[in-house]
């Protein structure tokens, strides 16, 4: 199969593109599609043999349940059975945005998009070609993000291409993706609420709507997909956490791998990067721009292996808002 590339401009979206490629949903096949968080790879929720490609397509294990996208609040009953007080808040404040729920499953979905629960993780992403796609094809899409199992998540159609060329039938192309990192996933099938994943909403921002939401660190692991060195790059990585002599820490390393013949790269904090002289240095951002290291992190990944970097040296930073779903990627990138 030949995979087409679409480019579209979000400010003014081209309804003939958004009707290709949603043709291509109603026909059971699969869609690479921008979102706020990551490119997502889209197909009929309701079709299971379009499901099962995402799976076939990805190398992803049949363990790990698919995110189902919506784009009206009404459609939530096409996925889910029940909707919570708590739910409908959390609703209200943060869709569409990065925030998935996990909720009591329809009956009517397909046990495939769940991977046999009978709870689904739903959300309504806020990204306009998302939105226009999924109205377009009048059906929500189970869309995990459209990577390689276990690479780092794509924020640029070129990813998507790097991972899943002639593997699928579309890529629409609206540019880099905003926020860069994956939605926050908050169970409310259990209590106390529990998040298994951090994204692209803060455990803080959470916290003033739910203020006893559990992080699971620590806890057995509850989400099927919560694999280890998830989000890898080829590379080795390693992180040095922030605090006193932090870059000294990394130039040790750095000398110690590069003896033993390694090719190092680091990733430094934008005030750190005329400390590294001698080194090949990939700049996340300002320790304290959160958003910018977001959405930056993964396409460094991917730059450094693609130039063959054998191990990757990070300068840690501050885990707090967004922060903190930054050191969670770069800890599960270290398989830690
Ligand atoms: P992805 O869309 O590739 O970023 O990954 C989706 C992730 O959402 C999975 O790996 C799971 O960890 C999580 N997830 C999706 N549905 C459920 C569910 N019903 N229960 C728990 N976790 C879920
Ligand atoms: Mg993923």
């Amino acid at each position: 199969m030949k995979t087409k590339i679409l480019k579209i401009n979000s400010q003014k979206i081209e309804p003939s593109k958004i009707k290709k490629a949603a043709a291509v949903i109603k026909k059971g096949g699969l869609v690479a599609f921008p979102t706020e968080t990551v490119y997502g790879l889209g197909a009929d929720a309701f079709n299971p043999q379009a499901v099962a490609k995402i799976f076939a397509v990805k190398k992803r294990p049949l363990n790990d349940p698919l995110i189902v996208h919506i784009a009206e609040k009404k459609d939530i009953f096409k996925v889910a059975k029940e909707v919570n007080k708590i739910a409908y808040r959390l609703i209200e404040k943060f869709w569409p945005g990065p925030l998935t729920l996990v909720l009591e499953k329809s009956s009517l979905l397909p046990e495939i998009v769940t991977t046999g629960l009978d709870t689904v993780g739903l959300r309504m992403p806020s990204h306009p070609v998302a939105l226009s796609l999924i109205r377009e094809a009048k059906t929500p899409l189970a869309a995990p993000s459209a990577n390689l199992f276990g690479k780092p998540s794509p924020t640029t159609a070129r990813h998507v291409w790097e991972d899943l060329k002639d593997k699928i039938d579309l890529i629409l192309d609206a540019g880099k993706t905003e926020i860069g990192l994956e939605s926050t996933i908050l169970d409310l099938t259990r209590r106390p609420f529990s998040l298994l994943r951090l994204g692209g909403i803060s455990l803080e921002e959470l916290r003033k709507i739910i203020p006893e939401v559990k992080l699971c660190k620590g806890e057995k692991v509850v989400s099927p997909g919560m694999f280890r060195c998830h989000y890898s790059p080829r590379a080795k990585v390693m992180v040095v956490e922030e605090g006193k002599h932090q870059i000294e820490k990394v130039k040790e390393l750095a000398h110690k791998f590069s003896r033993k013949g390694k090719k190092i790269g680091i990733m430094v904090k934008e005030e750190d990067k005329s400390k590294y002289e001698k080194f090949r240095i990939k700049v996340l951002g300002k320790g304290d721009d959160f958003a910018t290291c977001a959405g930056n992190l993964f396409s460094l990944l991917r730059e450094f292996d693609n130039e063959g970097v054998d191990l990757i040296i990070v300068e840690g930073i501050r885990e707090k808002g967004l922060g903190r779903a930054i050191m969670e990627r770069l800890r599960k990138a270290q398989g830690i």
